[in-house]
């Protein structure tokens, strides 16, 4: 029996090393790590620039709270600005948290506008998050149900559908901001077309709505450039981050821009640990890994690799809807539900992850190298085929 509450589905595997894409259980038995903590471990287990850092950090301060100054906090929001061109930061520990403050910062925002009950839209299958006002923006009933009431002040549309915000925008007059992913995580892999952000900039400048992108799964490098919004001409109002900002270390942002970045005053916002010393120097560490190590290239270059090499080892095979991916963000849908592909792949010692039912997600560390891509396409295709030959006979 465990004493830990019942909240995960866990896989019946502990790991106790690793290093760059491979995990070590207890038994000594090494895997193939395509998963990444979720998308938290860009530069791979334990890179020696990374930890150096943070040893360094723990000797000298780990937290002193935000009623001081923090110079670490300070660094690291000027690199996150630099390289977005966004104009501040407000550091939490977590991806819902940075949405939390996002979705604060949306309603302050339409408050000072004289809007007494902002709204904000959000999109069908979106994943922000499991706090209440995450989950409520979180299009998943699955995520929402035994947790009613939910709050009000959120508008739904489907995903990737521009008239559909259009619609709102001509009946919903307190809506405040869009909040939606520039590839959908969760929701499975899901990427829109490529015009998609650039009108929802357009619609939110003619309204003097905010655009607020969560790239809590999408950002730090993981699609091959910064954030998953430099493949457009866009820049957000708002930008979350999470999961990849710290390598493991909790650390979360709202990046914010123009008017956006000056809504939150003293007491508006805060948090005990956001932005502690540790945390920082654990993103400015991996910031500055991911470029010294070209790693942003890397992930356009080895994800791109990853979705032919799947592209031409299941090639015709019945059951695939679709292989597809941004760096190395990648999904591969099938036609059925394929949970159990994570079970048979943890048997052939290869950590994945399926999500919206049907899709194989794979985000690998940002550091793998061609001929774990090659080993991870070799081990997971006979899986895959095997599969959906059973299933479907
Ligand atoms: C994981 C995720 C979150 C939630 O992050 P937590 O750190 O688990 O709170 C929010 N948005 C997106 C897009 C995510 O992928």
């Amino acid at each position: 029996m465990s004493y830990l509450m019942n909240t995960y589905a866990r896989q019946p595997v502990a790991f106790v090393r690793g290093e760059g894409v491979w995990l070590w259980d207890e038994a000594g038995n090494k895997y193939l790590d395509a998963l990444a903590g979720v998308a938290v471990n860009g530069l791979g287990h334990a890179h020696p620039k990374l930890t150096q850092a943070i040893c360094e950090q723990v000797n000298n301060l780990i937290h002193t709270s935000n009623i001081y100054g923090v110079l670490r906090q300070e660094q690291l929001a000027e690199r996150l600005c630099a390289l977005s061109g966004m104009d501040k930061v407000f550091f939490c520990n977590s991806g819902c948290e940075a949405n939390e403050a996002a979705i604060k910062l949306a309603r302050l925002y339409g408050h000072h506008k004289g809007i007494a009950t902002p709204t904000i839209i959000v999109m069908e299958k979106a994943f922000h998050g499991r706090t209440m006002a995450t989950l409520t923006a979180t299009g998943s009933r699955k995520v929402q149900a035994g947790f009613e009431p939910l709050l009000t002040g959120f508008a739904r549309v489907p995903y990737n559908d521009v008239e559909a915000v259009r619609q709102v925008a001509e009946h919903n007059h307190d809506v405040v901001a869009v909040l939606v992913e520039p590839i959908q995580g969760e929701g499975g892999i899901k990427i829109p077309d490529a015009d998609y952000l650039h009108a929802l900039r357009q619609i939110c400048d003619d309204k003097g709505w905010l655009l607020m992108l969560d790239e809590v799964q999408s950002g730090i490098g993981r699609t091959g450039t910064w954030f998953g919004f430099q493949h457009t001409d866009v820049v957000p109002d708002v930008m979350t981050l999470a999961k990849g900002l710290g390598s493991g270390v909790p650390v979360g942002a709202c990046v914010a821009r123009g008017a956006a970045a000056d809504v939150f005053q003293p007491g508006n916002h805060g948090s005990t640990f956001g932005g502690n010393p540790l945390a920082c120097t654990a993103g400015l560490a991996t910031l500055q890994v991911l470029e010294e190590d070209q790693l942003l290239g890397n992930a356009t270059q080895i994800g791109g690799q990853i979705v032919e090499g799947f592209k031409q080892s299941l090639a015709g095979v019945a059951g695939i809807k679709q292989i597809r991916g941004v760096g190395m963000m990648i999904g591969i849908e099938l036609d059925r539900p394929c949970g159990e592909l994570v079970k048979l792949a943890l048997a052939q010692r290869l950590l994945i992850n399926v999500t919206a039912d049907n899709v194989i997600r794979l985000v690998p560390p940002l550091v793998m190298r061609e001929a774990e891509a090659q080993h991870l396409i070799a081990g997971l295709s006979p899986i895959i085929r095997e599969f959906l030959g059973r299933a479907s006979g």
